[in-house]
């Protein structure tokens, strides 16, 4: 799904991402984790096509198409549009848009000829995305303007729209950093069963290790733009985590 090979990335002269390769397999839950400033959200951008890469680079190909960014007309673009659903740690949503119509939008990438016509979205389609806010169980919410939901009720209406949009691969970068400890739970619950019932292929950048550990079955650490561990949750051991974050926390030994 994800292939990325000698990937750098530098904002000025701070190099932020190192060299990074990368290989991620269908179906796989991959937790992405490091402390802040180490690059999780520009690695995200970068795969989303939403980032330059630096010309020493070698490639990021999504679904085996390079990302280019900009070339709107070429099919990697289309698919990005189309198979990678996006979730942010906040702003997800169209404030002034209800969440029904936000969840529409994740069909927009399938129907090019829709432009502009959001109130005639077809009926085919609204059941689909009704769907979806119920599997979030945010249903009753469905004509609610989007700004007037609470930040735990929009991750799970930016679910349903990845949902609707039937995306292959989930990016979600930090989408519990701003949630209490019930809301948070909710969402990891979503994304998960959303990797285990649909095969849907999830990236998801985590501040908290013990949620990325004990949800993802493999775990990317980054520090200062560089991947130090790669592999299994459980595999991490305290001086890895010691040297990621400077604090001694026991996990799996
Ligand atoms: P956090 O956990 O705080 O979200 P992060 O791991 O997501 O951190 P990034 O946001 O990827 O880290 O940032 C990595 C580095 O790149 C930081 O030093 C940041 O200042 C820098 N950086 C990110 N985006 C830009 C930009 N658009 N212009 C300049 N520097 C940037
Ligand atoms: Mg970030």
């Amino acid at each position: 799904v994800i292939d990325i090979e000698g990937l750098n990335k530098t904002f000025g002269k701070n190099q932020v991402l190192k060299n990074i390769n990368l290989k991620i397999q269908t179906g796989e839950m991959v937790g992405l984790i490091g402390a802040s400033g180490s690059g999780k959200s520009t690695l995200i951008r970068s795969i989303a096509g939403l980032e330059t890469m630096d010309h020493t680079s070698k490639h990021i190909k999504i679904f085996s198409e390079p990302t280019q960014l900009g070339h709107r007309r070429t099919s990697s673009y289309r698919s990005l549009r189309k198979d990678v659903g996006i979730i942010f740690q906040q702003f997800n949503l169209v404030g002034r848009l209800s969440l029904l119509t936000n969840v529409l939008i994740g069909r927009l990438a399938h129907n090019p000829s829709w432009k502009g016509i959001f109130k005639l979205f077809p009926k085919a389609e609204r059941i689909k995305a009704l769907q979806a806010l119920e599997r979030v169980n945010m249903v009753d919410y469905a004509h609610q303007r989007s700004s007037t939901l609470s930040g735990g009720q929009q991750q799970r209406g930016a679910i349903a729209r990845a949902l609707t949009q039937e995306a292959k691969l989930i990016l979600a970068d930090e989408p519990i950093a701003s949630l209490d400890p019930a809301s948070s739970d909710r969402v990891m619950n979503l994304l998960c069963d959303i990797n285990n019932q649909d095969g849907t292929t999830v990236v998801v950048s985590l501040h908290q290790f013990e949620v990325a550990t004990t949800r993802c079955d493999r775990i990317i650490a980054l520090r200062d733009g560089e991947i130090v561990y790669d592999g299994k949750a459980c595999g991490i051991s305290n001086a890895d985590l010691i040297e990621l974050y400077g604090v001694e926390e026991g996990i799996c030994n």
